[in-house]
């Protein structure tokens, strides 16, 4: 038997596995290119040619004992001078190299970060709708998932209802901004409205609250749009990135968490971020690719890529008469569904060999959310079928 706790996460695995079949289901009957799979984050963008150029300087020039061997378990240090030094270039911060962990990218940081804040029963505040593992990573520590319900006006964080749920055992906020699933990115003020609750409630319960700031969409804002640095309006923030989408190296899992100085008992979030790297059976980020990386910190993913593609679909699917906030950032459109149930609407888009996500997966039914990181053919491709789908609403 395996653990009462593993059938839950099984179950809701196998829906996004359910959806994957499907997917290929669709493909041997109709041809891959007449699938029009929109359900998954995965970049349609090839990764830089600094990524490529990097994996084989590295294997060439430097000490191949020591590229392929163990380090410290937060990583390298140079690797971690290197990203320190470039936050601190773009973002006007002052980290060091002792203020980076690398990660087994975003996910990996994430469990980290929650092993070592998380006791059983600390809370752990979300905005819905948010990205489903974090019920996984929360609940992996038996932390609490609280919920925010959505602001479904402009997908800005609820805060009035934000403040109302912050207790005396919450231990952290998560937010992600770009977010996914509707691309929005969480304005200035908004960022300072919440940091400015947090102080207050701080003080009111005489705890520390930590900011967790899951930001692997950090590099794909449009139109201009800021992305707020996080650690430079609450002082309690801890950042987790990735490059799994900014680089498009998802399969190669790589990121890193910062965590500043400033930040309530910093040193000891340091040490525990160090041993939870080791005990959770990561030991240590691909060494490889942390070597990568450091030589990748100024590469720049094709924004205009997906941009193009966010331009076309949005504007089409909002002359098709469909409801939705256009994105700022992320590669993700949160779309109202046409009627109540959008699990509906998913199985009819079926029909016309389209893959889409129901809402529910973020907490959030009622709408669909469209990964537009695929080539911009397909969106072309996968049009008229959206124009017909809502005319059967
Ligand atoms: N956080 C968010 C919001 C994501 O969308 C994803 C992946 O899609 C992750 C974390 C995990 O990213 P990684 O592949 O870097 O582990």
């Amino acid at each position: 038997m395996i653990a009462d706790r593993m059938v839950g996460f099984v179950k809701n695995s196998s829906a996004i596995r359910a959806m994957f079949e499907e997917g290929k289901r669709l493909a041997a009957i109709y041809g891959a290119e007449n699938v029009y799979d929109f359900s998954l984050g995965n970049p349609n963008v090839p990764a830089p040619a600094e990524v490529e150029r990097a994996v084989k300087a590295v294997l060439e020039e430097e000490d191949s004992v020591l590229v392929h061997g163990y380090m410290c378990n937060s990583g390298y240090e140079d690797v971690r001078a290197v990203i320190a030094d470039s936050i601190n270039r773009r973002f006007d911060t002052k980290f060091s190299e002792r203020n980076i962990i690398m990660t087994v990218g975003a996910a990996g940081g994430m469990n980290v970060i929650c092993k070592t804040l998380l006791n059983p029963g600390d809370e752990v505040v979300v905005f819905a709708p948010y990205f489903g593992e974090y019920r996984a990573y929360i609940g992996n520590y038996d932390g609490v998932l609280v919920t925010v319900s959505p602001n479904t006006e402009t997908f800005q964080p609820n805060l009035e209802e934000f403040e109302k749920k912050l207790t005396a055992k919450t231990k952290a906020v998560i937010v992600n901004t770009p977010n996914n699933p509707t691309g929005v990115v969480y304005s200035e003020s908004t960022i300072c409205k919440m940091a400015e609750i947090l102080e207050r409630k701080q003080k009111e319960f005489q705890t520390d609250i930590y900011v967790i700031s899951d930001e692997p969409y950090r590099e794909l804002a449009y139109d201009g749009v800021e992305v707020p640095y996080l650690t430079k309006y609450y002082k309690n923030t801890i950042v987790g990135y990735s490059y799994s989408k900014s680089l498009s190296l998802p399969g190669e899992r790589i990121g890193y968490l910062v965590i500043p100085d400033e930040v309530a008992d910093s040193e000891d979030i340091l040490a525990g971020a160090n041993v939870a790297t080791r005990i959770l059976g990561f030991v240590n980020a691909p060494s490889l690719l942390q070597r990568v990386v450091a030589r990748c910190v100024d590469a720049k993913c094709n924004v205009a890529a997906y941009n193009r593609n966010r331009e076309l679909i949005y504007n089409s699917l909002v002359s098709y008469g469909y409801s939705c906030v256009k994105p700022e950032g992320a590669f993700y459109l949160f779309v109202k569904s046409p009627t109540k149930d959008e699990k509906i609407f998913c199985e009819a888009a079926k029909k016309h060999n389209i893959l889409m996500v129901p809402g529910s997966s973020f907490d959030c039914p009622g709408y669909v959310r469209i990964a537009y990181c695929v080539g911009y053919d397909t969106i072309v491709k996968a049009l008229p079928g959206f124009q017909e789908l809502i005319k059967e609403f």
